[in-house]
């Protein structure tokens, strides 16, 4: 037996929006073609010009780029089974109708839309009546004599029953008679998405084909093509539905009500491209042992078709929060400055800034980077804020001490010959040590006059050493005339 090369193919419609479950349906072609050292295939369906949206190609190329699904053949990188662009394809489905016809297995149909649309107003409507089914030789000629437009149709059998096992959702079995006549070219010449599916995937060599369960249904009547073409049918892997938490704690299709449900948008949404593959490798698919944390190398190197589910998988936001932040808690604190520049910038503009100190607050309390401009902002300009911010409880500080210490500890950081993380900290500490105070009875006010706000990433010693000295020396002053006022 030769064992043919694993290929697969993601044949995205250009659409303009790539859904989390595209994405998934192209991340797990990729994986099952890498995983058994095969080739992954973009193809571009774009003959539905109904849909087809300008630029929508380029979401498409972008996406796949920035998710890391790279791809060994399609339309920008070629092949040698292109062209990888349907539209492109046109001319070569005619010859394959032609050939059923030939056979005895498809005809002309030369019904009118009236005739079809009176059909399907009728009450025992099932579907196409197959009336061109048999019409004579002459009948035939006749009419394309008279140059009635036609479409194909295919032959269905009229009885027995058509089973096919797909990889995921096991052995489905139809009626034959309830599959229609479908139509394989329509009356323009061109092929039906139906058609040209099976004829691209034939002639591209797709050993796997990957798609979303709601094509299920279509199965029977695609593989009773291969089996009239006499071709080998293609493993099926049809992909569990995603869903989205309601807020009635039930569940219902993946949709915008229950957040973001495009890749852009959630990467505007702040989470990272990584975090959002490593959790939709696992939305609907389980590893082996219990591991989480799957980087792109790690998921071609352990997925496997056998650990895809078919029960519907539901999209938690919350779990993708948490995988956003242990993506940015894992990475190097000079990764973590450059990916945050953005956010920086979006807070200091031009503004000459130490940005290096940033990531030591932020990186193991951060769960998104769009988050940040929000923490960081009282650096760029001290909020206005009520003087009862100074009184807490558990540090012991009251309007009465506050003044006296944050006097106290500005004395004593005026005076020092260095402004340093190490000099503020003993600076700060040795206070609390000669005064016999608790370190947070000296602390919080002095967080509290830098910052101008009771919550912030980092303590008052990290927040003045970023502030530098004269900003901080310049916030204490004005915190101390606050306490007094
Ligand atoms: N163009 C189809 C879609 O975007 C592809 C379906 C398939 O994978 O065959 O839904």
């Amino acid at each position: 037996m030769v064992i043919k090369k694993v290929r697969t193919r993601y044949a995205p419609s250009p659409t303009g929006f790539m859904h989390v479950g595209n994405l998934r349906t192209a991340l797990y072609e990729y994986l099952i073609a890498k995983s058994n050292g095969g080739d992954f295939v973009l193809r571009i369906e774009d003959t539905d010009r109904e849909r087809y949206v300008e630029g929508a190609v380029d979401v498409i190329y972008d996406t796949l780029k920035t998710a890391g699904i790279i791809h060994d053949e399609g339309p920008d990188v070629g092949g040698e089974f292109g062209p990888y662009v349907q539209s492109e394809r046109r001319e070569m489905y005619m010859p394959y109708a032609q050939r059923l016809i030939d056979e005895g297995k498809a005809y002309r149909c030369f019904c009118s839309k009236e005739r079809l649309e009176e059909l399907s107003q009728s009450s025992e409507f099932g579907g196409y009546d197959r009336h061109c089914r048999d019409l004579s030789e002459d009948e035939i000629n006749e009419k394309l004599k008279e140059g009635i437009p036609y479409v194909i149709r295919q032959k269905m059998p009229l009885s027995g029953k058509t089973t096919f096992s797909d990889a995921v959702f096991g052995e489905i079995t139809v009626d034959n008679s309830e599959l229609q006549d479908q139509i394989l070219i329509k009356a323009d010449g061109y092929p039906t998405y139906n058609f040209a599916n099976v004829i691209d995937d034939h002639t591209m060599g797709i050993t796997h084909v990957v798609r979303g369960s709601e094509y299920l249904s279509s199965t029977p009547k695609y593989n009773l093509l291969y089996e009239a073409f006499g071709w080998e049918i293609p493993t099926y892997v049809h992909l569990p539905l995603i869903m989205g938490k309601n807020e009635d704690g039930s569940v219902s299709k993946l949709s915008k009500r229950h957040g973001s449900t495009g890749f852009e948008d959630l990467i505007k949404d702040g989470y990272l491209p990584e975090a959002i593959i490593n959790y939709i490798a696992l939305l609907g698919w389980c590893p082996k042992d219990n591991q989480e944390i799957f980087s792109m190398k790690q998921l071609e190197e352990n997925f496997f078709i056998e650990g895809i589910s078919k029960s519907p998988a539901v999209f938690d936001y919350d779990k993708l929060l948490w995988f956003n932040e242990q993506y940015i808690k894992a990475m190097s604190a000079e990764e973590f400055t450059e990916r945050a520049m953005p956010y920086y910038k979006e807070v200091f503009g031009d503004r000459d800034v130490d940005y290096s100190k940033f990531a030591g607050i932020l990186q193991q309390r951060l769960e998104k980077f769009t988050d940040i401009p929000e923490k960081i902002k009282f650096f760029a300009e001290l909020p206005e804020y009520e003087k009862d911010i100074f009184i807490n409880k558990k540090s012991k500080t009251n309007l009465e001490n506050a003044p006296v210490n944050l006097q106290e500890a500005y004395e004593r950081l005026k005076a020092l010959p260095n402004w340093t993380f190490d000099a503020i900290h003993d600076c700060l500490i040795n206070m609390a040590v000669e005064k016999e105070l608790k370190n947070g009875t000296v602390m919080w006010p002095v967080r509290i006059a830098a910052a101008g706000q009771k919550v912030t990433p980092g303590g008052a010693i990290e927040i003045l050493d970023i502030l530098g000295r004269e900003e901080s020396l310049k916030r204490l002053e004005k915190g101390l005339e606050k306490l007094r006022s």
